[in-house]
């Protein structure tokens, strides 16, 4: 089928023109974060109507990018949630629109189920396989046995990794979002310069916790008399980065082996960090597991990736009717169908 999926959970207003789930013939992607960067975080309000300046503009541009007219679709995938709820209403609105007048079946998607089957669009990953979803709002793990079949395995009890690192870039004054900064400065520093902690690295469960490495970077730079700068900034961020990273390794390892899966996919905005990719897929060569990350674009919010899904329930004849909600929040073990 020839889908178009539209995303607007957070601060990215996203449209992408793909085909039967698989070949994204457009990805177009407006993100707000200039805007948001001033008041320090997403402002829900602003989210919104940012959105609705942006939406037509975006479609228009994601159809164009694929050489489509909006008569040669299908049919429509968007995102439900989770996410702001009004800013979340702004794509699913509009998508309903779209298909309300021109007569085209719709279904609305969890974005992380997107995130952690974004890596279909370039490359054939088989089912089953244990996916780290790690993100702006999510740590979470879990055992992909197909399209709408996850299961949960484990997730933070607290921060998001993707939050953990905005929340120590914004203290150590270096601007939202953070992670692409502290990745940047973090090449070039010593991970081994402060020994932060690993939470729960020794606890046998797979549930993650973050919050107290982003309080131990508040105390170390507390007992200072300034803001570090300088290869003492770059040390900082490597060791944050390391001990983040060691947790998101050993507790992904862990749960594949658990499961027996041997393959791993990592998804979600922080799967953009080098750090990241260098040791998850150090760590999988060791032990003989297949690693995949999506390409940046594909990590980061965008709207192609909800068509995996998508297109897998219009294929299968599943439809949203026009009194479809959008959810703040949403557990994915209940988004299959
Ligand atoms: P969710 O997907 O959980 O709803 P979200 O959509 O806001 O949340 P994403 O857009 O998927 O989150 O990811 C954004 C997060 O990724 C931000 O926290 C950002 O700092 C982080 N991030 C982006 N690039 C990097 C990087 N190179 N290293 C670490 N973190 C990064
Ligand atoms: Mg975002
Ligand atoms: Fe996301």
């Amino acid at each position: 089928m020839l889908l178009l999926a539209i995303e607007s959970s957070c601060d990215e207003t996203a449209a992408a023109v793909v085909r039967d789930g698989r070949h994204a013939l457009s990805n177009v992607i407006a993100s707000q974060v200039d805007v948001h960067a001033r008041y320090g975080g997403v402002v829900p309000e602003i989210a919104s109507r940012k959105h609705l300046e942006a939406i037509s503009v975006v479609v228009e541009e994601a159809l164009e990018r694929a050489s489509v007219t909006l008569a040669e679709i299908e049919g429509l995938v968007v995102t439900r949630g989770p996410g702001l709820v009004g800013a979340l209403l702004v794509g699913l609105s509009f998508a309903k629109a779209v298909a309300m007048a021109r007569n085209l079946p719709l279904v609305g998607v969890h974005h992380i189920e997107g995130h952690i089957l974004a890596p279909q669009l370039e490359q054939a990953v088989p089912f089953p396989y244990l996916a780290l979803a790690v993100s702006g709002g999510h740590t979470h793990l879990y055992r992909v046995d197909g399209v709408g079949r996850y299961r949960i395995l484990g997730r933070t009890l607290d921060d998001a990794a993707g939050e953990a690192f905005d929340k120590v870039a914004k203290l150590l004054g270096l601007g939202y979002p953070g992670g692409a900064v502290i990745d940047r400065l973090a090449a070039e520093g010593n991970p081994k310069a402060i020994d932060f902690p690993r939470p729960m690295l020794h606890k046998h469960q797979l549930d993650f916790s973050f919050s107290g490495i982003k309080t131990a970077v508040l105390n170390h730079v507390r007992a200072q008399s300034e803001l570090p700068a300088g290869q003492d900034l770059r040390d900082l961020a490597a060791s944050f980065q390391a001990a983040v990273v060691e947790v998101l390794v050993k507790k992904t390892l862990r749960a594949a082996e658990e499961q027996n899966l041997e393959r791993i996919v990592v998804a979600g905005g922080v799967a953009c960090n080098s750090g990241l990719r260098q040791a998850m897929g150090a760590a999988c060569a060791a032990k003989g597991k297949t690693v995949v990350f999506p390409s940046p674009l594909l990590c980061a919010d965008n709207a192609a990736m909800l068509a995996v899904a998508g297109d897998s329930y219009l294929s299968a004849g599943e439809r949203d009717g026009f009194a479809l909600n959008a959810l703040a929040s949403w557990p994915l073990d209940r988004a299959g169908r």
